[in-house]
C-alpha cells in the first residue's frame, strides 16, 4: 500500500498523477499493530532484538539452593547457615528456597551500558547483597506484573564478578489458588519451575522503541472516536513499523526520532523535565502506589515479604527517575519492615527524607470501615500517627522537626486520609480523620457498587456529627491503575465533577498483592506526557508532587469545598453485604477484645490512681494488645474474606489478647480488691473462707444483672448465700448483682418488692409460654407466635406471622464470601425447634430451650427471661435473651434469625461508631432496595410513636429490616477463599427488647452496651475486721442521659513510672460521645479524692486544643472539695478530655459524701 501521509514535505503538487491514491483501511492498520511484538513474527519483529547478548551456561551462572522445611520462611540470616546444593534452570522449587547466585560477566561485555541477570522462578521473589540488604522484587511468571530483570551493579559489571541472592517464596502476587481462579482456595505445597536464571544485555534503544510503540497504540486504540491525535498516532506508528529492520541497526534510531511527531522534538533527553513543560496546572495527578493487604489470599507472614519486595523495588526505582513519587499507608506494615528488614528499613527512611516515600493515611492499617467500634477507630488513627512520628518525625497532618528544618522542606506534610479499599465507611470517619489531624480523604471501592453508581466523584463527606473531609473517590475507578493513556482519559472521562474541578488522581501500580508501580509505567508516563504537551486532546499528567499537593490544589480550586456537592452520613457500599457475617469467629473475637481492651484502661487508671507505689499503668502491654486487635481490623481478615490460614493467624491472636488482657484485668483488679478471686462457670470457686460476691461495673450505666456462678468446687458451698435461684440441675445458681453505680463497685442483693418474677411453662402441648410482669413470649410449635407487653397490653407479633430462625441458600453471583446477594431473600426455609424444654423456671431467671436439626447441623437455643428490667431507667423493659450453641455443617446457607413486629416506621435505626446511622425499611428507589443487608455494632432499632423494639448484639454485624420484618443475620458458609469457612461450633448471643417510647426516649443504647458487658464477678475473703472499702471511678456525668463517658485510660504521653503527681505528667483521658444525634449540656463530675490542675479538649491525639474551667463546689463543711467542668455537645459528636492530676488522696476514713468509695 502506498502511503504518502508523510515525508516529501517539500514536493511539488505536480500536474499529472498516475498513481492509484487509495485511502488506508484504518481498521486493518490498527491491526497490524499488534504484530510487532512477539507472536507468529517474534524471530523478525521488535522482540527478535531486545537483547543483544543472553548466557545460561554453568560457567557464567552458577545456582546453588537450599529449599527450607515445611511450609517455614525463614529469614536471609537463617538460610545463610544452610548447606546450598547445585541446582540449574528447569529445577522446581518449593515450598520456599534460597538461591545463591554467582555470576561471571564476560570481559566482551564490558562496552554495554547495562547487563542484567533475568532470573523467572514462576512465582515471588526478592533479591538481596549478599550482607542481607534487600535489593528489588521479582515477580516471576507471565502475567502484567512480571519483572525479572535484575540490573547487575556498575562496579560488579566492571568487575566481572556479581554474587548476590534470591529468595523465592514459591506463592504469586495473589497466593496460591487451587485452580485459575483467584478467589480459589490456596494449594500449600505448590512447586514452582525456574524458567530463566540468565545473563542478558538489553538492547536499551530497543526497548524505548517498544514503549514508544506501545504509547502510540494505546493513543490509536483509547483515544475516544476519530480525532485527529489518534490518527496521527496511528499513522506514526505504521511508519515505525515500515522503518524498523531487524537487519539493520540504524532503522532503531530512524523509527524513534519518528515519534517526536507526537511526543516533540528532543523529547527523550528532557527525561524527567518533561514534566517542567506544558501548562504548569497539570489535570491528572499521578501517584504510585502499591496496595498490599495485609492479609488475603495469603497469610500476614507473606504480607512481610510483600511489603519487603514492593518497597525494595520502589526505591531502586526512585533512583532511575527521579520524578517517582511512592505513597503507601498503614503503620503496621512499616513497623514490620522495621523489626524484620532493618537495612532496608533504612533505605526508606532516607526515601521519606528526601520526599520521594510518602507516608500516607495516619492509620495503623487500612482498616475495615464498618465494623471497629469507634474506639477502636480511634486508636487505628493515634497508633498510626503515634507510629508515624516516633519513626519519621512526621505525622499524617502535621510534622515534627526530628530531623532538621532543611529537610523538613522536602518531607511532604500528609493530611490524607487513605482507605481505598473498604467494604463501605461509617459516618463518623469524617470527625476521627479530623480528629487525628487531617482534613483530606482518599477512597474507590464505592465503584464497585452493583446497583447504584455513586453520583461524586469529589465532594465533601460530612459524617453523621456534621464535620466534613474534602473526599475524592478516583474517577479512574482504582488504585491499581496501569498508567496507561485509558486511565489518564478516564481521570477526566469519567469525572462527575467537571463542573466543579476537572483534576483527578491517578494512583498507579500493581496491587493487592503489592508489586506497585513497574519501569514501563513510568516510561509510558513520560510518553503520554509529552504528548500532551504538544497536543491538546490528551489531559496533562503531573508527577512528583504528593496526594496532600493534588488535595491542596482541590481545596482551591472548588474554593474551599463551597463549589462542590456534599453528602451527608455513610458511604454505603452497594457489596460485599455478606463481610457482616462471614467468620463469625473472628467477629466474636473482635468484639470481645474490644470490650475487654475497654474494661482494662479503664480499671487499670483507677487502679493507676488508688496506687502509684504498687501498680504502674501497663501502657506499653495495652498498646500492644491494641496493636494486635487492630491488625485484625484489616479490611480482608475482620470482614472474614481471607484464605483459612489467615484465620488460625486470626484466632492465636484473639486468645493472645484474652489471655495477656484478662491478666492485666487482674492485676488491676487485685489493687482495686485486695485478696479477689475470679469466679465463672469455668473457674469455679477455690476458697474455704467465707467472704463476699463483687464485681465492677465498668459501664457509665446503671443496671442490675442476672449472673451464673458455679456450686461447685471447694468454695462452691460458700457462694450459695448469696445467691437467689438454683438452676435446674443444681451445679449452679443465680445471684442478683446490684450494679446501681456507674463506674463502680457492684454488689449482690436480694429479691426485692419491684422485682417481676419470672417463670417458664409448657401450658398446652408444644405451647411454650416465658413471662415475667412487663413481658410475655409465646413459642406455639417450635416457632414465636406472640411477644406481648403486658404492661401496655401491647401485641407485638401481627396476627399469623411467626418469629424464629430462618435458613436461606446463599449463593453470590461470585465473590463467595464477601456477597449476599438480594436474591437469597427468595428462597426462605422457615426453621422450627423440634423439642422444647423448660430449663430454668424462675423467679430471677426463667429459661426455654429449643433444638432442632437441619442438614448435618444442630441448633441449640437458650431462651432466657429475667426477673429486672434492663437497665435502671424508668422507662426500661426486660429483654428476651437468647443464647446459641450451633454445630454448623452447611454450605451455601445463610442462618437468621427474624421477627416480624406490629411496628411501622419507613426508616430503622442500626449502631455504628459514635452513633447510629438510619437505613430505609421499604425499597422506593434503587438507592433504597440497595440496603437490604446492613451493618450494626450492638443494636438495631425499629421504633413508631410511642413504641419500639430492638435486636441487641453481642458479636452479630449483619441486619436488616424489611417493612416490619426485622433480622439478625447469625452464620454464613461461603467456601471461597476458605473451603471450611465458619464450619463447626458457634456459640453467641442476641436479644430481643421491646421497649415503650420510640428509640429516642428509649435506653436501647445503654442496654445494648450492659448486655455487651457482662460483669466479671469476684469472690473476696471475709478476713477483715473493718467492713471492706471499694474505690469508685472518680469521674460522673449529669445532666444529660444522651452523653456516653466511653473510655477512661491514661494519657498516651504520662510516664507509667512517675509517682509524682506534682509533675504534672499525669494525665487521665476521657473519651465521650452523644448518642442520640442531640445537642447536650453535660456536666463531668470529678470526686474530691482527685486534684486536677488543668483541664482540656483535646484532639483525638491528645493534644491540647481548648482549655476547660474548673469549678469548685464544697458540699459541707465536713467534706472536701468537689470539682466539675461543664461541656456542650452537638449531636453525635466525639470529645476527649485531659485532665491533669496534681494530687489523689485515698483515705477512706475521710471520703466525701459524694460517694468515692462504696462499704461493704
Ligand atoms: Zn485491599
Amino acid at each position: 500500500m502506498e502511503h504518502q501521509h508523510r515525508g516529501a514535505s517539500h514536493a511539488v503538487y505536480s500536474e499529472l498523477n498516475f498513481t492509484p491514491g487509495n485511502k488506508w483501511v484504518k481498521s486493518l492498520t490498527q491491526g497490524r499493530l499488534g504484530t510487532m511484538l512477539g507472536g507468529h513474527y517474534s524471530s523478525i519483529n521488535l522482540s527478535s532484538v531486545l537483547f543483544h547478548e543472553r548466557i545460561d551456561d554453568l560457567v557464567h551462572v552458577k545456582l546453588q539452593v537450599w529449599s527450607a522445611p515445611n511450609l517455614t520462611k525463614p529469614s536471609f540470616s537463617e538460610a545463610m547457615k544452610q548447606e546450598f546444593k547445585p541446582t540449574q534452570k528447569g529445577d522446581s522449587f518449593g515450598p520456599s528456597s534460597y538461591s545463591n547466585i554467582a555470576s561471571g560477566i564476560p570481559s566482551s561485555w564490558a562496552k554495554y551500558e547495562r547487563v542484567q541477570f533475568e532470573f523467572d522462578p514462576g512465582c515471588e521473589a526478592m533479591v538481596f547483597r549478599t550482607d542481607g540488604t534487600p535489593v528489588q522484587g521479582i515477580t516471576g511468571g507471565y502475567g502484567g506484573d512480571r519483572r525479572v530483570e535484575y540490573i547487575i551493579p556498575e562496579e560488579a559489571r566492571k568487575r566481572g564478578f556479581h554474587e548476590f541472592v534470591i529468595e523465592q517464596t514459591c506463592n504469586g502476587m495473589f497466593g496460591v489458588p487451587l485452580t485459575g481462579d483467584t478467589i480459589d482456595p490456596p494449594a500449600l505445597d505448590r512447586y514452582y519451575q525456574l524458567a530463566s536464571a540468565d545473563l542478558v544485555v538489553p538492547n536499551q534503544e530497543a526497548w524505548h522503541l517498544m514503549w514508544d510503540f506501545f504509547t502510540l497504540k494505546q493513543l490509536s486504540e483509547t483515544l475516544p472516536g476519530n480525532t485527529p491525535l489518534q490518527n496521527k498516532a496511528l499513522v506514526v506508528a505504521n511508519a515505525i513499523m515500515n522503518t524498523f529492520s531487524k537487519e539493520d541497526v540504524k532503522s532503531i534510531p530512524s523509527a524513534r526520532k519518528l515519534v517526536e511527531e507526537i511526543f516533540g522534538e528532543a523529547w527523550f533527553k528532557k527525561a524527567e523535565n518533561i514534566y517542567k513543560e506544558g501548562d504548569t496546572r497539570a489535570k491528572i495527578y499521578a501517584i504510585g502506589h502499591c496496595h498490599i493487604d495485609t492479609a488475603w489470599l495469603w497469610p500476614y507472614s507473606a504480607t512481610q515479604q510483600k511489603v519487603a519486595r514492593s518497597w525494595s523495588t520502589q526505591i531502586d526505582l526512585m533512583e532511575r527517575y527521579p520524578e517517582h513519587r511512592f505513597v503507601c499507608s498503614s503503620a503496621q506494615q512499616y513497623k514490620w519492615l522495621e523489626q524484620l528488614y532493618p537495612l532496608l528499613f533504612e533505605r526508606v527512611k532516607e526515601k521519606i527524607v528526601s520526599g520521594q516515600f510518602h507516608p500516607v493515611g495516619g492509620q495503623w492499617l487500612e482498616s475495615d470501615g464498618n465494623m471497629p467500634s469507634g474506639e477502636a477507630f480511634v486508636r487505628q488513627f493515634v497508633l498510626g500517627q503515634r507510629y508515624f512520628q516516633t519513626r519519621f518525625g512526621i505525622r499524617c497532618g502535621a510534622f515534627l522537626p526530628l530531623f532538621g528544618e532543611l529537610l523538613i522542606k522536602n518531607m511532604q506534610i500528609k493530611e490524607t486520609a487513605w482507605l481505598p479499599d473498604s467494604f463501605g465507611l461509617n459516618g463518623a470517619l469524617p470527625q476521627l480523620i479530623r480528629g487525628a489531624g487531617m482534613k483530606y480523604f482518599f477512597t474507590q471501592k464505592l465503584s464497585w457498587n452493583n446497583i447504584n453508581t455513586f453520583p461524586h466523584s469529589t465532594f465533601n463527606w460530612v459524617g453523621i456529627d456534621s464535620t466534613q473531609v474534602l473526599c475524592h473517590m478516583t474517577p479512574v475507578d482504582t488504585y491499581t491503575a496501569q498508567a496507561t493513556v485509558a486511565d489518564v482519559m478516564k481521570g477526566v472521562s469519567n469525572h462527575k465533577n467537571l463542573e466543579s474541578s476537572s483534576t483527578a488522581l491517578l494512583v498507579f501500580g500493581n496491587g493487592d498483592g503489592g508489586g506497585g508501580p513497574l519501569a514501563p509505567m513510568l516510561e509510558n508516563l513520560r510518553r503520554i506526557r509529552a504528548t500532551g504537551n504538544n497536543n491538546r486532546e490528551i489531559p496533562l499528567v503531573n508527577m512528583g508532587g504528593s496526594v496532600d499537593d493534588f488535595f491542596h490544589d482541590l481545596e482551591e480550586d472548588t474554593n474551599a469545598g463551597l463549589t462542590i456537592p456534599t453528602w451527608r452520613g455513610e458511604l454505603y457500599l452497594e457489596f460485599h453485604r455478606g463481610t457482616y457475617t462471614s467468620h463469625g469467629s473472628i467477629k466474636k473475637g473482635n468484639r470481645k477484645s474490644e470490650i475487654l481492651l475497654r474494661e482494662i484502661e479503664h480499671l487499670a487508671t483507677i487502679a493507676s490512681l488508688y496506687d502509684k507505689e504498687k501498680y504502674a499503668y501497663p501502657q506499653r502491654q495495652i498498646d500492644d494488645l491494641w496493636e494486635n486487635v487492630l491488625l485484625n481490623q484489616f479490611h480482608d481478615v475482620l470482614p472474614g474474606s481471607a484464605i483459612g490460614m489467615v484465620y488460625e493467624d486470626a484466632e492465636q491472636i484473639y486468645a493472645y489478647v484474652k489471655k495477656e488482657g484478662e491478666e492485666l484485668l487482674e492485676n488491676a483488679m487485685r489493687i482495686l480488691i485486695p485478696k479477689s478471686t475470679s469466679v465463672s462457670m469455668t473457674q469455679p470457686l477455690q476458697s474455704a473462707v467465707s467472704g463476699k460476691i463483687v464485681a465492677y461495673n465498668t459501664t457509665p450505666f446503671r443496671y442490675s444483672a442476672v449472673v451464673e456462678v458455679p456450686l461447685q468446687g471447694v468454695g462452691g458451698n460458700l457462694l450459695k448465700a448469696e445467691i437467689v435461684q438454683i438452676s435446674q440441675h443444681g451445679n449452679s445458681g443465680f445471684v442478683l448483682m446490684d450494679a446501681s453505680i456507674a463506674c463502680g463497685p457492684a454488689v449482690p442483693r436480694g429479691i426485692f418488692a419491684d422485682m417481676q418474677p419470672t417463670s417458664a411453662k409448657e401450658i398446652y402441648k408444644d405451647v411454650f409460654v416465658l413471662q415475667n410482669s412487663k413481658i410475655k413470649l409465646t413459642i406455639t410449635d417450635g416457632r414465636i407466635t406472640s411477644l406481648v407487653d403486658t404492661q401496655q397490653r401491647r401485641e407485638l407479633i401481627p396476627t399469623g406471622k411467626t418469629g424464629g430462625l430462618i435458613i436461606y441458600d446463599d449463593r453470590p453471583n461470585y465473590w463467595d464470601a464477601w456477597d449476599v446477594e438480594i436474591h437469597h431473600l427468595e428462597t426462605p426455609h422457615v426453621l422450627r425447634f423440634t423439642t422444647i424444654s423448660v430449663a430454668e423456671k424462675g423467679p430471677v431467671r426463667a429459661s426455654l430451650v429449643g433444638q432442632l436439626r437441619y442438614g448435618k447441623s444442630t441448633i441449640k437455643i437458650t431462651m432466657s427471661l429475667d426477673a429486672i428490667a434492663a437497665t435502671l431507667d424508668v422507662n426500661s423493659n426486660s429483654f428476651i435473651r437468647f443464647d446459641a450453641e450451633v454445630d454448623w455443617h452447611e454450605r451455601h446457607k445463610f442462618l437468621k434469625f427474624e421477627l416480624p413486629v406490629n411496628i411501622h416506621n419507613e426508616d430503622a435505626v442500626y449502631e455504628a461508631p459514635f452513633g447510629y446511622v438510619k437505613r430505609p425499611t421499604h425499597k422506593n428507589t434503587s438507592l433504597d432496595l440497595a440496603k437490604f443487608e446492613v451493618c450494626a455494632h450492638k443494636y438495631a432499632d425499629l421504633s413508631e410513636y410511642g413504641y419500639g423494639v430492638a435486636i441487641l448484639s453481642e458479636s452479630k454485624y449483619g441486619f436488616s429490616t424489611r417493612g416490619n420484618i426485622m433480622a439478625i443475620s447469625l452464620l454464613r458458609a461461603a467456601t471461597a477463599p476458605d473451603a471450611e469457612q465458619d464450619q463447626g461450633k458457634h456459640q453467641f448471643s442476641w436479644a430481643v427488647y421491646p421497649h415503650k417510647g420510640s428509640f429516642l426516649e428509649s435506653d436501647v443504647p445503654m442496654a445494648a452496651y450492659v448486655f455487651n458487658s457482662p460483669l466479671r464477678v469476684r469472690f473476696v475473703a471475709d478476713d477483715q475486721k473493718k467492713p471492706m472499702s471499694l474505690p469508685q471511678t472518680p469521674f460522673s456525668l449529669t445532666g444529660a442521659s444522651n452523653v456516653v463517658l466511653d473510655t477512661i485510660k491514661r494519657g498516651d504521653d504520662d510516664d507509667p513510672q512517675e509517682t509524682d503527681w506534682k509533675k504534672g505528667s499525669s494525665t487521665v483521658i476521657l473519651r465521650l460521645y452523644e448518642a442520640f444525634g442531640g445537642h447536650a449540656s453535660v456536666r463531668i463530675n470529678i470526686a474530691s479524692n482527685l486534684g486536677v490542675s488543668k483541664a482540656t479538649i483535646t484532639n483525638l491525639l491528645e493534644e491540647d486544643m481548648e482549655t476547660l474551667e474548673i469549678n469548685k463546689i464544697v458540699p459541707d463543711s465536713s467534706s472536701e472539695q468537689q470539682s466539675y467542668i461543664d461541656v456542650n455537645f452537638r449531636g453525635f459528636q466525639v470529645m476527649t478530655i485531659k485532665l491533669v492530676i496534681s494530687s489523689v488522696t485515698w483515705d477512706w476514713t475521710r471520703r466525701s459524701r459524694l460517694g468515692d468509695w462504696m462499704i461493704i
